[in-house]
């Protein structure tokens, strides 16, 4: 069961409270810390954003001035952040998924949570409509580079969801436990095959408008 805010009825990742920080009461005076008013921030977003950003926000909301690399430090350490490209974060609310922190770690997830084989090509523009940013080349290599994951051939690959694999996805920070990351893998997988059929209708849709332009 995915986590909501009571008051606003965001979803909540994992690793935030039972509340978002925005709609907790805490008075004027109440000192955020950095990370906490980088969550204020995001919270408001409807994307990711970079450290860069993130920091500009904060001075111009909270006239608060964080230095950058602080900042960095903190969006890679706090699992309330989620990873969503290189330098790049957001909330689970932005439809990411808690605990990892580079491409190869997110492909073997979702690949795991999608429980079959998949094209690449494919793979990518799923993950790509998710919220994820990066080049389908760096994922490709990434994901040739990762020990948990399986070619069958040149394109497609697959994760089998071991215990063994359990475990290092609730190491990573996906989920608090066995029963929530069933949660995460439950919410996530389903993310994949939607993307999966628009990729495959748009690859459908695009050869019938060649074969129509053919003389
Ligand atoms: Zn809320």
């Amino acid at each position: 069961m995915i986590r909501k805010c009571s008051q606003c009825c965001d979803e909540l990742g994992p690793w935030e409270g039972r509340l978002c920080l925005g709609c907790q009461n805490r008075g004027p005076n109440w000192k955020w810390s950095a990370s906490d008013l980088a969550v204020l921030v995001l919270e408001r977003e409807p994307a990711p954003l970079t450290p860069y950003d993130i920091c500009r926000v904060v001075l111009r909301d909270y006239q608060r001035d964080i230095p950058e690399s602080m900042l960095n430090f903190d969006l890679a350490q706090d699992k309330r952040f989620c990873w969503a490209g290189q330098s790049i974060y957001g909330l689970f609310r932005h439809g990411l998924v808690a605990g990892p922190r580079n491409l190869g770690e997110t492909g073997c997830f979702f690949m795991a949570a999608f429980a079959q084989a998949l094209d690449i090509d494919c793979f990518a523009f799923a993950l790509k409509s998710a919220g994820y940013r990066f080049q389908t080349q760096s994922l490709r290599a990434a994901m040739k580079k990762h020990h948990s994951i399986q070619w069958l051939d040149r394109s497609r690959c697959e994760v089998p969801l071991t215990g063994a694999l359990r475990h290092y996805f609730e190491g990573m920070g996906v989920a608090e436990d066995g029963a929530s990351l069933d949660d995460m893998i439950r919410r996530f997988g389903p993310v994949i095959g939607k993307g999966a059929i628009e990729f495959y209708q748009r690859s459908i849709q695009a050869l019938r408008s060649a074969s129509e332009v053919e003389p």
